[in-house]
């Protein structure tokens, strides 16, 4: 049976309390018996001196006078003369004392040759009855008297019973006095017991009163609130960290000090699937792969707390990233930065090829511009050096805006405006602005959209798409060929365009796919020359995904460069 604190405490202060008692029972019980016993020996030895007395007055052979003596003391008393050998030479309640033993080894007379007097208590062996037995040496003789331990010697000897009741009546008030402290104090450790256990049923400051025990429990229960506290709001953070990291792109892995995996989100593990082919789904593959030697090393040899590597897998760049914890633990983090890289690329190519397209333009303007300041020249020269000079201005203007229009569609393109454009007047009006330069080259220019055709688009961005595709289309197709637009297919969302000339079209296929690219040319000299900027097909296939569409080049079997794309119907 399990004890509450309470009974516990009762129990172990009465178990206390009870030996105590007992004790000092005991001691008292003896204290007094001894000194009882030694009122007693007091009087047989009043006796044993009287009769020592009485010898050394009245010498004589066979003690017969000590009778009258002896007769004066209480009829219960024995007495006994014993010589030095042991032999008893009178007893006053034995007739023949022939008949008993030696007496030098009963334990009253042994006792003398140590002591000045011996006791004893016992049966006697002549008088089969118990004696308490008071010897003592005279010099010539060992007296003895005895008296019958009978019920009155006991009685006299038993110690007094009212400090026993004393006693009792004490130990039972301290119990129940510690019956009540226990109460007191169990009330509040069973309080505090009950909130320990539990530690929900939070007591209220006024369950507790003002001892200090009660001042403890008041003070666990501010710490526990407090403690409940923090841990709350440490579990909201944590759970919101956790929660990021679970949507984060980046592949994250968190490791104790011994390698062991606390936590890791599921792009880790996908990212580390693509890495190592493992598909076991455990974390720790990343210390054994040989596509993670560099990390192996640094752990083996780490002098700093930062690794940061790059690894090259399935046609993909991941970044890893290790950082060490001031515990030793650390995380590794994966990111898949192959689309960061192909961008970092080709910004580098973007820029030498800006600078490229740049400088030649630049140095073109240079050339003539110097010629005319150190040359002296006929009127006629200078002018045609200015004009070339002036040429080239403008092929450096429509770089740069073509340039800063490629920028805008790529970094800003939700600034574009969309509207419901009737595309059939809208093209028409394009063809108007060109028909100088149609009639020049003998260009027909064929539109084949029904009237009603509206689509949804920007009006600047569409504008550059056509003049880019008809500008291309006059430059590479020649005289005397014919442009056409036509809508050649339509659904619920899109319409689909072709456009296309009658040139020649790219006359190696290989190229078709590329034409696209920024400051791609089929022909580099040829196409410079003829003014191209290498943007323009570029601005067309941007402008045309703005719209939600896409274009693709085509070799026409009659001959001629078609185009097909489709924009959204409004
Ligand atoms: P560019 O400014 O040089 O014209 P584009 O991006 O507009 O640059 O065109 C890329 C290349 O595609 C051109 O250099 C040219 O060789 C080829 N091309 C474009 N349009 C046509 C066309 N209609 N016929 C033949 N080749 C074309």
């Amino acid at each position: 049976m399990k004890l509450n604190f309470k009974q516990r405490l009762f129990f172990y202060f009465t178990v206390i309390f009870t030996l105590s008692i007992i004790g000092v029972t005991i001691f008292e019980r003896n204290k007094e018996k001894v000194q009882k016993t030694e009122t007693l020996e007091g009087i047989l030895d009043v006796y044993t001196t009287t009769i020592s007395s009485f010898l050394s007055k009245n010498p004589t052979d066979n003690f017969s006078n000590l009778d009258s003596l002896v007769s004066l003391f209480p009829s219960e008393l024995r007495v006994s003369i014993i010589d030095k050998e042991g032999i008893v030479n009178y007893d006053n309640t034995i007739k023949n004392i022939n008949i008993l033993s030696n007496h030098a080894q009963r334990p009253e007379i042994l006792a003398l040759k140590t002591s000045n007097k011996g006791t004893d208590i016992r049966n006697s062996a002549s008088k089969n009855q118990a004696y308490l037995y008071y010897a003592k040496d005279n010099g010539i003789n060992f007296i003895r008297v005895a008296l019958p331990y009978n019920i009155n010697t006991k009685n006299l000897l038993k110690p007094d019973n009212s400090f026993v009741y004393f006693i009792l009546i004490i130990y039972l008030s301290v119990l129940f006095l510690i019956n009540s402290i226990i109460n007191k104090f169990g009330k509040s450790v069973t309080q505090l017991r009950d909130f320990a256990i539990h530690a929900k049923v939070i007591p209220s400051e006024n369950n507790f009163s003002d001892n200090e025990l009660d001042e403890i429990g008041k003070k666990l229960t501010e710490n526990y609130l407090l403690l409940e506290k923090s841990k709350n709001e440490v579990n909201a953070e944590k759970e919101k960290l956790l929660q990021h990291i679970h949507n984060s792109k980046e592949g994250i892995c968190f490791f104790t000090p011994q390698k062991e995996v606390e936590f890791y989100n599921g792009h880790f593990i996908q990212y580390l699937h693509l890495i190592t082919d493992s598909d076991e789904g455990n974390p720790n593959v990343i210390f054994t792969d040989k596509a993670f030697e560099k990390l192996h090393l640094f752990l083996k040899n780490s002098t700093s707390n930062f690794l940061d590597d790059k690894i090259s897998k399935q046609g993909k760049i991941f970044h890893l990233r290790l950082v060490f914890f001031e515990n030793k633990g650390f995380e590794i983090i994966l990111n898949d930065i192959t689309l960061q890289e192909k961008t970092r690329v080709l910004k580098q190519e973007m820029t030498g090829n800006i600078a490229h397209e740049l400088r030649t333009p630049v140095t073109g303007i240079r050339g003539y511009l110097e010629t005319i300041l150190t040359q002296k020249l006929e009127i006629d020269k200078q002018l045609y050096f200015t004009e070339k000079a002036f040429l080239q201005t403008k092929v450096l203007s429509e770089l740069i805006q073509d340039m800063s229009l490629i920028a805008k569609i790529e970094e800003a393109g939700y600034t574009f405006t969309m509207q419901a454009i009737h595309l059939k007047p809208f093209l028409e009006q394009i063809k108007e602005d060109y028909t100088l330069q149609f009639t020049e080259k003998r260009v027909q220019f064929t539109i084949n959209i029904p009237e009603e055709c509206t689509i949804i688009g920007n009006q600047n961005l569409l504008h550059s798409v056509f003049r880019n595709l008809i500008d291309n289309a006059l430059r590479y197709a020649g005289n005397d060929t014919n442009i056409t637009i036509y809508l050649y297919n339509q659904d619920a969302d899109f319409c689909y365009f072709s456009f296309y000339d009658t040139g020649k079209g790219i006359e190696d296929e290989k190229h078709l796919s590329r034409i696209f690219e920024r400051f791609y040319r089929v022909n580099e000299g040829r196409t410079r020359d003829m003014g191209g900027s290498g943007l323009g097909l570029s601005i067309v296939k941007n402008a045309i995904q703005i719209h939600g569409g896409t274009i693709y080049a085509k070799n026409r079997k009659e001959g001629g460069l078609e185009f097909l794309f489709h924009l959204k119907r409004a």
